[in-house]
């Protein structure tokens, strides 16, 4: 019988009305565990007001104990009430009750409500959700009260105080509550005196394509290799193995713009740092973390970022994004075509006419053909060793001075170029520098173009 369960936890404890509730949680929907709590000490007042009435000396004995346990104990209202009609005593407990299983938390949910207000205040956002880590202690204390009265229909602290702190978060933020991805997570860490929130704003992704107009400088941030960051003698106390990367050079504007903590520079594939980016550029996409400005001007951005960056790097098709595109595009790199300019630096020297012999063995030799390539010495440190089959589709040659060529090269994303001309002490094979057997050397390297 659930009210002689009820009736065993009130000789026992104080529980408020919400606690009660939310321990037959499970029993009878769209209510709310106050209700359910409320109607439960309603019903056994009732019953026992009836048994009391009914003129049987034991029954109404045991009627009397019962409701005088609601009224001492439960500080039932109603229960009170009827022993007042009926002139009996009971016990007057002083009304600052506390709850043993929320320490009365669930009454004062105000304070909880008004702290997320006031830290939203200043954050963009359309949806959000409220999380909690209540301390162990609540967790255990509920836990042994669980058992101890065998409650099975239970809905726990925690899910009952995210629920009742979003609904009535709900008509002041007017804003939608989400499940699977909000903007807004509030976290509550709260024992049964304190309580922190912890704000965790969605990450907004922004698509777009990157000139890089000069060479030196690598596509992302690069921390000292000795001191990993933390500043030291080699790097001037820096933290930079390079003074600054497209990444730094893009990166202050957006988080201005969208008030951020910090990004991630999600590349599609990377040039060398001596490798210009020419062309319509190359897809990346920029991961803003904690944005509390969500509705960003991707112009402005656009037009800030080039500004203050003419002929170093330019951005451009800026859109907004997100997690999964900046998968697709890390895939998608490795199937790209690409086109490249290469200088080319000779040990020998060729006459046009031997040139143009050469270019033609060249597109006889690769063109169309897979190219193998194992992991050159020079990135061997953080790349591991394997063989990998390219495709060369394109090689057209131009000499410049006897002994200085420029070629442009279509190949499939992920080649080596450098190595494809040097040959990489035959690691790459065929090579240029096989074909014009003589030690060719990539003096300049420019990626032209980037087509999916
Ligand atoms: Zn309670
Ligand atoms: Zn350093």
């Amino acid at each position: 019988m659930i009210f002689d369960k009820v009736l065993e936890i009130c000789q026992k404890y104080y529980i408020c009305v919400h606690c009660l509730g939310r321990m037959f949680s499970l029993l009878g929907t769209n209510t709310t565990n106050y209700e359910r709590g409320n109607s439960l000490l309603l019903s056994i007042t009732m019953e026992n007001h009836r048994n009391y009435l009914s003129g049987n000396d034991v029954i109404q004995k045991k009627a009397i104990t019962n409701l005088k346990l609601l009224a001492s104990n439960a500080y039932f209202k109603p229960a009170q009430k009827v022993l007042d009609n009926e002139g009996l005593e009971y016990v007057k407990n002083n009304s600052n009750q506390i709850c043993y299983l929320c320490n009365n938390i669930f009454f004062k949910i105000e304070n909880y409500t008004s702290k997320a207000i006031q830290i939203l205040e200043k954050i963009e956002f359309d949806s959000f959700l409220i999380g909690s880590r209540p301390d162990s202690q609540i967790i255990n204390r509920e836990d042994k009260f669980k058992s101890e009265f065998t409650l099975l229909e239970a809905e726990s602290f925690k899910s009952h105080f995210n629920r009742v702190l979003g609904k009535q978060l709900l008509p002041v933020l007017n804003k939608i509550p989400e499940f699977s991805n909000p903007d807004v997570l509030m976290i509550y860490s709260l024992d049964y005196e304190r309580f922190m929130v912890e704000l965790i704003l969605k990450s907004i992704f922004v698509y777009g394509r990157y000139n890089k107009l000069i060479r030196g400088i690598p596509q992302t941030h690069w921390f000292c290799r000795k001191c990993k960051g933390t500043g030291c003698e080699s790097c001037n106390y820096t933290g930079k193995q390079y003074l600054t990367s497209v990444e730094d050079l893009i990166s202050p504007v957006f988080i201005k713009e969208s008030k951020a903590t910090d990004l991630k520079f999600h590349g599609a594939g990377r040039e060398d740092i001596d490798v210009r980016m020419l062309g319509s550029g190359r897809p990346f996409i920029i991961e803003l973390r904690n944005p509390k400005i969500r509705n960003l001007n991707l112009v402005k951005i656009q037009r800030k970022v080039n500004k203050s960056n003419k002929k170093k790097v330019r951005i451009y098709n800026l859109k907004y994004s997100n997690k999964k595109e900046v998968i697709k595009i890390k895939t998608e790199a490795k199937n790209t075509k690409k086109i490249y300019k290469a200088i080319i630096k000779s040990e020998s020297k060729l006459n046009k006419e031997e040139f143009n012999q050469k270019v033609i063995l060249l597109k006889n030799i690769f063109e169309n053909k897979k190219l193998h390539q194992r992991t050159p010495y020079r990135v061997s440190h953080r790349r591991s060793d394997k063989v990998r089959e390219k495709l060369i589709y394109k090689i057209e040659g131009k000499l410049i001075k006897p002994n200085l060529y420029e070629f442009i090269i279509e190949t499939q994303g992920g080649t080596y170029i450098k190595e494809l001309i040097n040959g990489d002490e035959g690691r790459t094979t065929p090579s240029f520098s096989e074909i014009f057997k003589t030690p060719l050397e990539c003096k300049e390297l420019d990626v032209l173009e980037i087509s999916v």
